[in-house]
């Protein structure tokens, strides 16, 4: 269904929350399951939209940044900060998170009203436009290959909003980078981003064994074949939320003793470390920029997968 312009009463600022003018917001392919309620979750009127970056301009007495400051707010909203979970650094997956947008108006916006302690203070060499999709993207594929150490054989496969952003960082780190993807016209511009080889879907049987890897993909796939790249010992990482199963054989997973698992966002460490990260290296999205007024008309992009590579709202 088409979005249409709604005017909202803002939410009350509480001594932690700060009011950040919005100057840019990334449309993440989650802000698309969230329109279309892939999940189930959604509640409407609903106000998409979870790579923000704006400058604050009203704050709560506890806020530790200044107005005016350039502040980045992503896909968590809040956490309860007290459980093990959080205490421990992984308020990314407390039982008590709630998202941006879910429930909340989010980055669609002019302004938005948020909690200071999960927002973000944006390095300065890092343009606004292409910065902000790092702010859920980036955060994304950026901490589950912080978190496993990658190196050696890295795959990305769905070269993405994600994908493209997890290219440059699999690639800044060193490793060996295989794009896998179901788009023959996106090869030159993932090795241009740092990828050392592109497999089409139909080419993984060209693939050597990989350390490590990791699935940005928006829809279901053949998980047989993606599991079949991982080598003796190696880790298929999922990010993508599609709808289906991930239907994968036992003896897949037991003959090369592979292991599956997931990654959630990235904790605030993780975003912080991940935003310092891009800094020095100067990874940024590659974006398509539209006016708020062609919401529609760029949601359109990233449903047909014609975005190159994150579609970016300016307001
Ligand atoms: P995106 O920009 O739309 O990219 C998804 C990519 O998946 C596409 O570019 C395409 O890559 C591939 N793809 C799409 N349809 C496909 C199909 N039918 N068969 C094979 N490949 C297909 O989306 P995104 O913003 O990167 O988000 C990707 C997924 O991650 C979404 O499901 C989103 O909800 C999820 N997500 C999860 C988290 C988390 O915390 N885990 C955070 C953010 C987003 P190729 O053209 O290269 O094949
Ligand atoms: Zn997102």
């Amino acid at each position: 269904m088409p979005l249409e312009a709604y005017a909202f009463e803002e939410e009350s600022l509480g001594s932690h929350d700060v009011e950040v003018a919005i100057a840019f917001c990334g449309i993440c392919h989650s802000d698309v399951h969230l329109i279309d309620n892939d999940w189930g979750i959604s509640g409407y009127p609903l106000v998409p939209g979870h790579e923000i970056i704006g400058t604050v301009t009203t704050k709560g007495d506890e806020v530790p940044f200044d107005i005016g400051q350039r502040v980045g707010i992503g896909w968590q909203r809040s956490a309860c900060l007290t459980c093990n979970t959080c205490v421990g650094g992984h308020e990314n997956i407390c039982a008590s998170s709630e998202a941006t947008c879910v429930g909340h108006p989010g980055g669609f916006a002019d302004k938005i009203r948020a909690d200071g302690r999960f927002c973000f203070a944006i390095p300065e060499n890092l343009p606004s436009e292409t910065a902000a999709p790092l702010l859920c993207g980036g955060a994304t594929v950026f901490s589950p290959l912080h978190r496993h150490r990658v190196q050696g054989r890295i795959g990305i496969v769905g070269v993405g909003g994600l994908g493209h952003l997890a290219i440059q960082y699999a690639s800044a780190m060193g490793c060996e980078v295989y794009a896998i993807s179901h788009s023959p016209s996106k090869e030159a511009e993932a090795k241009s981003l740092g990828a050392d080889h592109f497999l089409t879907i139909g080419d993984l049987d060209q693939a050597p064994p990989l350390d490590f890897v990791l699935s940005t993909v928006s829809a279901d796939i053949d998980w047989e074949a993606i599991i079949n790249l991982v080598g003796p010992n190696g880790t298929l990482c999922n990010v993508g939320v599609p709808g289906g199963p991930i239907a994968i054989s036992p003896i897949s997973l037991i003959m090369q003793q592979r292991s599956i698992c997931g990654s959630a966002i990235g904790s605030r460490l993780h975003i912080r470390e991940m935003l310092a990260f891009s800094a020095g290296h100067g990874i940024v999205a590659k974006t398509e920029v539209f006016p708020l007024e062609k919401v529609n008309e760029a949601l359109e992009r990233v449903r047909k997968n014609e975005a190159r590579y994150r579609v970016v709202l300016q307001m």
